[in-house]
């Protein structure tokens, strides 16, 4: 009970599940050679910039932005092959997206995704007091059970399953016959997260028209627009308009709407930047195999997972770090993961000193 005497603490007033929860934690990435985040190491050619700039006069930060992102959603359709069935639902970042999706569901529901997989599914759900259920992955090559996954279906009946495609943190893309088995298995919504589209050549978006309780996730910030926040979903109708409910009305700034929409008007800039990060992370795919003591998994993404067989991760991250290079270590999310690092396919120079710094690890 709270007396005017004593002033309230956090265990007084919040949820038992948001003080059981760790913040979502970025590390200081500063003076380093940042390849943890799957960030695109292009900056805009010049000219492009300049332009940008001349665009942005038009933003009239007085004004709120349009609430419906009549414009962004256009240039978004366009680019991204939405079906004229289908209809979007914006928002900051798709994380914001994951968290409106589960703020709607009715207390008590049940969210399943694969695991290891992106850890915003089960923070996210935790937060909101949800129950998450996180079948394992094929140990040997992260590959989605389709066997396994159905089962816990049958048993646990989620309301939303997220399926990560291609999956983060492994990279690898499920097989769509397996997808397709937990699209019909599945009693409620199948959220399939798109976010790495643009390296994967291959997409569920055509399929949204034979299923309204598919939706499909995809944001920019892979692409190269990480710092603008923008993610949107596609799907049927009847069910976005219920989600917008819940999203806030000024959710993306102008900033980002004029900015987004500019640079969707010049795809080939990011088509060719996605082009020479596909090569070069095949390269350094290649240099990573021949490495001792490295195991290396495929990826459909722009990052590479790899395991250390000989070396302790912790250690290896942090003589990485030492010598200025910043990667992701898996190897605390324990066992599927352990001994594993993520890498981000930088620029050419950026992979070398990573290549570089992990000879000198190893
Ligand atoms: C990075 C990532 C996201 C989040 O992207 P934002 O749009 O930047 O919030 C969502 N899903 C997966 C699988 C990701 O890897």
């Amino acid at each position: 009970m709270l007396t005017s005497t004593s002033a309230a603490s956090p265990a007084d007033l919040l949820r038992p599940e948001v003080l059981a929860l760790n913040s979502y934690h970025v590390p200081d990435a500063t003076g380093l050679v940042k390849l943890d985040a799957m960030e695109n190491p292009y900056a805009w050619p010049e000219p492009m910039v300049r332009e940008w700039l001349e665009v942005l006069r038009a933003a009239q930060p007085n004004r709120y932005p349009d609430p419906h992102c009549q414009r962004l959603k256009l240039a978004l359709r366009q680019a991204n092959r939405v079906p004229d069935s289908a209809e979007l639902l914006l928002g900051n970042g798709s994380d914001e997206i994951i968290q409106i999706i589960l703020l709607a569901l009715k207390g008590g529901a049940t969210v399943m995704a694969p695991e290891p997989t992106f850890v915003m599914y089960r923070q996210i759900s935790a937060s909101l007091g949800l129950s998450f259920v996180g079948v394992p992955l094929r140990a040997e090559d992260f590959a989605l059970d389709a066997e396994a996954f159905c089962t816990a279906i049958a048993r646990h009946r989620p309301a939303v399953v997220f399926l990560a495609y291609p999956n983060n943190p492994t990279g690898n893309l499920f097989a769509e016959a397996d997808v397709l088995r937990v699209l019909e298995a599945a009693p409620g919504l199948v959220v399939i997260d798109e976010a790495y589209a643009a390296f994967a050549g291959a997409s569920f978006m055509s399929r949204l028209a034979d299923n309204s309780r598919l939706l499909i996730m995809r944001t920019l910030s892979k692409l190269g627009l990480a710092g603008l926040r923008l993610g949107f979903m596609a799907g049927a109708p009847s069910w976005i308009e219920q989600f917008e409910k819940v999203r806030l009305p000024y959710n993306i700034n102008s900033l980002t709407q004029i900015s987004a929409e500019f640079a969707l008007q010049r795809s080939q800039v990011f088509e060719e930047q996605v082009a020479r990060l596909l090569s070069d992370r095949d390269r350094l795919s290649d240099e990573l195999r021949c490495l001792p003591g490295v195991q290396v998994f495929d990826s459909r993404a722009n990052f590479i997972l790899f395991r250390l067989l000989r070396r302790e991760a912790d250690e290896v991250f942090a003589r990485l770090k030492s010598d200025g290079v910043l990667v992701k270590n898996l190897h605390r999310q324990g066992t599927p993961l352990s001994q594993c690092l993520r890498v981000t396919v930088g620029t050419p120079s950026e992979n070398e000193c990573f290549l570089g710094a992990l000879r000198q690890a190893l």
